[in-house]
């Protein structure tokens, strides 16, 4: 029995590591197209604000951890092409080396790739790019070359293009080494993953620690500065409005979001789905015979809504070690996703889990959202913080639908969207959360947690309507 995972990120593996804990006779190979295996990716901005000293530090695993698994590595190895009817794999090394090698199962965990917008100066020829000072950022090369512009080039300014998650960590990450972060985004207001009056407060964070924020604000160009501008690069915008933006800077990021990277399962006739990801199932298999994929390449099974895109590392995870067991001829199916996620902004941070209003009434849902606060902890013992909440339940069946939290990050905002998001993915009602027996100290809750408040909060408003 030989498994083929290919990529070395966490859907492949994580599917490795289960297929090896499974059955310690399988032999288990990863097809990586660099050399760094297992390293997550999700710590990039840590390692950039200089919080996490080494690289090498964000590696989940190093590679002697992995191979004592007893799974084989094959770095700076690409996957080219898949003959499904011969169960032969065609990769290529680093020097053009072509070999085939054999399978009996394959799990193609290829990931994403960042998403180049149509701004003038980001593709073509003449293109700008890391040399300049112009970055994306996905992966540990990008992540080098960045970290190559911020030795070497010592800029002073940033402008980041894109304010969802990765751009705040970025824009957080970059004030902490000194540079002068302007963030440009084209919605109206930033984190746009949260309602907007949650996004103000990030909004705020970000302004107070002295990044300056455009919202509305869609860019359009980005060109070489003439020697003796105060930048070396020029970011040209258009604000929602319509009038002209221009900014100089040293450094420019675009980091607008990821599309699936499926060249590979597509060439073999895998079918896509969502947002160009890959059609699997909820045993993670393509359609094509005893090929599985998993991660940021594929559709995403979300509870609520069916089928969606939510490229998120907990869930290529989980994905990757759904796929791992099955190909080892397990039964076990992805149980889905809530899209739980949380972000820290400086001293803040940002969750949510489940749907949103506009996202519960496309699932056929009659969604009521009601505001609440609460602290953390008994405001009498020192260092309490508000908590602001937004709860969403059905009106019909008062279920809880989603839930949005903002505060400080020692306020466990990440232990609070992950209880609602237990209590979603459980199909509790709002009122119910009420019942939770949750733990209670003054110094760290309240007799009612403030989930609880928020739920009861809900309640009180739904039985008016
Ligand atoms: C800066 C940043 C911060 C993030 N923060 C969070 C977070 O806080 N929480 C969270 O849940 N998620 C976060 N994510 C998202 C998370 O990292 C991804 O969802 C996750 O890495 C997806 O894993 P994957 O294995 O599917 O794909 P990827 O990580 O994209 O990896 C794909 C792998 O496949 C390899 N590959 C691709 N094509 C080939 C080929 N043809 N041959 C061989 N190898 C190939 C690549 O080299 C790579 O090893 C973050 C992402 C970034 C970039």
């Amino acid at each position: 029995m030989h498994l083929i995972a290919i990529g070395g990120s966490d859907a492949g593996i994580s599917a490795a590591l289960r297929a090896r804990e499974l059955d310690p006779a399988a032999e288990v190979s990863v097809v990586v197209a660099d050399a760094y295996p297992n390293f997550s990716i999700c710590g990039i901005p840590y390692y950039v604000s200089g919080e996490v000293p080494h690289w090498r530090n964000l590696a989940h695993r190093s590679i002697a951890d992995l191979e004592a698994t007893g799974m084989s590595l094959r770095l700076d190895t690409t996957a080219r092409r898949i003959d499904v009817a011969a169960r032969k794999l065609m990769v290529t090394s680093a020097d053009g080396t072509e070999e085939l090698l054999g399978y009996d199962k394959l799990i193609v965990g290829t990931g994403a790739v960042p998403v180049r917008p149509p701004i003038s100066g980001l593709a073509g020829p003449g293109a700008l790019g890391p040399d300049d000072g112009v970055h994306l950022l996905h992966s540990m090369g990008d992540t080098f070359a960045v970290m190559r512009t911020l030795t070497q080039a010592a800029p002073a300014s940033a402008v980041i293009v894109g304010a969802g998650y990765i751009g705040l960590e970025m824009a957080d990450a970059l004030t902490v080494r000194g540079l002068q972060v302007t963030q440009m985004e084209q919605l109206p207001e930033v984190l746009p993953t949260v309602d907007p009056d949650l996004g103000a407060q990030v909004h705020a964070e970000l302004a107070t620690r002295g990044v300056e924020v455009l919202t509305g604000t869609t860019v359009r160009q980005i060109s070489r500065n003439p020697a003796g501008q105060t930048g070396r690069l020029r970011v040209e915008a258009t604000a929602a409005d319509g009038t002209a933006v221009t900014r100089q800077a040293d450094m420019v990021l675009v980091v607008v979001g990821v599309r699936p990277e499926v060249s590979l399962a597509v060439s073999a006739g895998a079918t896509l789905g969502a947002r160009g990801a890959i059609t699997v199932d909820r045993m993670m298999r393509t359609g094509l015979p005893e090929v599985y994929a998993a991660g940021d390449c594929v559709i995403t099974h979300h509870r609520l809504l069916g089928e969606t895109y939510l490229p998120l590392g907990t869930t290529a995870h989980k994905q990757g070690r759904v796929a791992g067991e099955n190909a080892l001829g397990g039964n076990r199916e992805f149980a889905g996703s809530l899209g739980t996620q949380v972000v820290k902004i400086f001293d803040q941070a940002a969750a949510r889990t489940g749907l949103r209003d506009h996202e519960a009434i496309a699932a056929g849902f009659e969604p009521v959202t009601v505001a609440a606060e609460a602290d953390d902890h008994k405001a009498y013992y020192p260092g309490s913080h508000r908590i602001h909440m937004r709860f969403t339940g059905d009106r019909a069946t008062g279920r809880l639908l989603g839930v949005q939290l903002f505060g400080h990050r020692h306020a466990e905002i990440a232990k609070r969207i992950d209880i609602a998001a237990t209590a979603i993915f459980h199909n509790m009602t709002v009122d119910a959360v009420s019942d939770l027996d949750l733990s209670y100290t003054p110094p760290l809750g309240s007799p009612w947690d403030a989930v609880q408040i928020g739920a009861q909060a809900w309640v009180r408003h739904a039985r008016q309507l």
